[in-house]
């Protein structure tokens, strides 16, 4: 069933376990995620980031999300990733999302913190979660995001904004990248352990793709409670997509997005079992 963001996220943070956010823009992903979740038996998050709105519109997406977690036995959020419109926001709550990103990251502190708390308030009227960001995500390679640049989260504005907006969880920025890292990944956890010591909402790592174990473990263990992935599905997905056409050239449609899925799931429940922290 679907359901908000905070249920999804429930116990994570206190657990010392994550949740994995994968991005979706089409049927195959959709299904890919969902599926994985059943299997995994655990609660998903199916993110659809703003900037897929020309792949599908967003009541298509939340109207194939809405049947296929009708049927399935498991928490599932359907979330807004990386959004800076309102008017989207708006819409994606009208369409029935359950979770939105409001991400101001690029505004100054104080213009960030006064549309966190509008769109606060509009999730929260329509019984849906809000993720907010501070800081700013670096672009690395692989990556279908916007460029940004490396500006690390600052422990005393994520307790005002936190206290100040009512957000339901906060992307913090501590070295990990957009997409696949180009150089050997420099993540500051101490960063991180001082965000988490004086802010107790879950928070969230982005560029979860092709990060070292050992830091995500670091991570999971010091208030990380849900992890994006997006550029590695990708990635191995049209890898599987072009060795089965190379296989068989004359591959119908059909069976190529069937591979899809096959492909989506083996990267989504590798991330599954390991954000699970066990
Ligand atoms: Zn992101």
């Amino acid at each position: 069933m679907m359901v908000p963001l905070q249920k999804v996220l429930e116990g994570a943070r206190a657990g010392c376990y994550a949740i994995g956010s994968f991005n979706v823009y089409n049927s195959e992903t959709i299904r890919g995620v969902i599926e994985s979740g059943v299997d995994m038996n655990l609660p998903t998050i199916v993110a659809f980031g703003a900037g897929y709105i020309p792949n599908m519109r967003l009541k298509d997406a939340a109207a194939l999300v809405r049947s296929q977690a009708a049927d399935a036995p498991i928490d599932i959020a359907l979330h807004l990733d990386h959004c800076k419109s309102l008017d989207i926001i708006r819409e994606a709550l009208d369409a029935g999302f359950t979770s939105v990103m409001y991400d101001g990251s690029a505004l100054p502190f104080a213009e960030n913190l006064a549309n966190a708390a509008k769109v606060v308030s509009m999730a929260h009227a329509a019984g849906a979660g809000v993720e907010a960001e501070l800081g700013g995500i670096a672009k690395g390679t692989h990556s279908n995001e916007e460029d940004g640049s490396e500006i690390y989260t600052s422990p005393d504005e994520a307790v005002e904004l936190v206290r100040e907006t009512g957000i339901d969880a906060l992307a913090v920025s501590i070295g990990t990248v957009h997409g696949m890292y180009a150089g050997e990944p420099r993540v500051d956890v101490g960063r991180l352990k001082k965000i988490a010591a004086v802010v107790d909402i879950p928070l969230v790592l982005h560029g979860g793709s092709g990060t070292p174990e050992a830091i995500i473990r670091d991570c999971i263990n010091n208030g990380i409670a849900k992890i994006n992935v997006n550029t590695e599905i990708s990635m191995h997905t049209v890898a599987k997509a072009r060795a089965a056409i190379e296989a068989n050239p004359k591959i119908h449609l059909s069976k190529l997005c069937l591979t899809e899925i096959e492909a989506i799931k083996e990267v989504v429940k590798k991330y599954m079992e390991f954000f699970r922290n066990r």
